[in-house]
């Protein structure tokens, strides 16, 4: 069996300024070990105006506390008024992007080719690109969520080797479950995320399946992520609301074994 490590991924979305950021950062680091932050990986994901206050407590403290951003351009550089590239991010010491999340799937019209044009962007700056992907509540209601999702996942790694494929992790993140309380059953993300690893192994092959980081996302709190991360195919979590708060955050790291 591969030993895949888990991580627990905090996305603040638009929340936070850089005196804040800084004071939850400095709160994490004051609860999390050493040893816990060896066994669980975790990231901060702040708004990008967050981030260089957050290198700096992160380089000066030597802090294990991984941090990136909740987007990336597609391009490299040159004329895109308002976007931030993968080298701004990598220079930044940025380990990890979301790409995909579902409020830029529905709020900027992100389609699948720009969300695989992103997932690029992110592996050619050596930064890890949270892929997300999930079902609304009118393909979940009609049975669909499996094959919606699925097509997402093969959208956004479309031209992908395995060995870059290895190198990306996947949320699964249930839209009708995101910011509303309600959590998908450990028992439905599990359907869905065994779903995505058993098309990895079909599209990418047994042993890249088995590398690849999958997470959950979508009302996780402290309370239920045990029941989560006891699935077999769940690596971790990502989580929004419960990440702004130091304490249900800490908890959720700790529980992340
Ligand atoms: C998210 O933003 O990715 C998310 C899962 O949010 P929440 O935990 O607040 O549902």
């Amino acid at each position: 069996d591969v030993k895949r490590r888990p991580l627990m991924a905090g996305n603040w979305k638009m929340n936070l300024n850089h005196l804040e950021a800084i004071a939850l950062v400095q709160k994490l680091a004051f609860s999390l070990t050493e040893k816990q932050l060896e066994e669980v990986e975790a990231a901060v994901l702040p708004p990008f105006t967050d981030i260089r206050s957050v290198q700096t407590l992160v380089d000066g403290d030597r802090l294990l506390i991984k941090y990136g951003a909740q987007d990336i351009s597609a391009h490299a550089s040159g004329a895109y008024t308002g976007e931030i590239s993968g080298a701004m991010l990598a220079k930044l010491g940025c380990s990890f992007v979301t790409v995909g999340h579902s409020e830029r799937r529905q709020y900027h019209a992100e389609s699948d080719a720009l969300v695989n044009a992103k997932v690029k962007a992110a592996l050619g700056s050596d930064i890890t690109p949270i892929l997300c992907v999930g079902e609304g509540l009118d393909i979940r209601e009609k049975g669909e969520h499996v094959e919606y999702t699925l097509a997402q996942l093969d959208g956004g790694l479309a031209g992908l080797t395995p060995a870059q494929v290895e190198k990306v992790v996947v949320a699964y993140e249930p839209v009708w479950a995101i910011g509303t309380g309600k959590t998908a059953t450990p028992e439905d993300a599990q359907e869905v995320i065994g779903a995505i690893r058993a098309q990895l192994a079909k599209t990418q092959g047994e042993s890249t399946a088995q590398a690849v980081r999958v997470l959950y996302g979508g009302s996780v709190k402290a309370g239920n992520v045990a029941a989560i991360m006891a699935q077999p195919d769940i690596d971790g979590a990502l989580v929004g609301g419960a990440s702004l708060d130091a304490d249900e955050f800490t908890r959720l790291v700790r529980l992340g074994l």
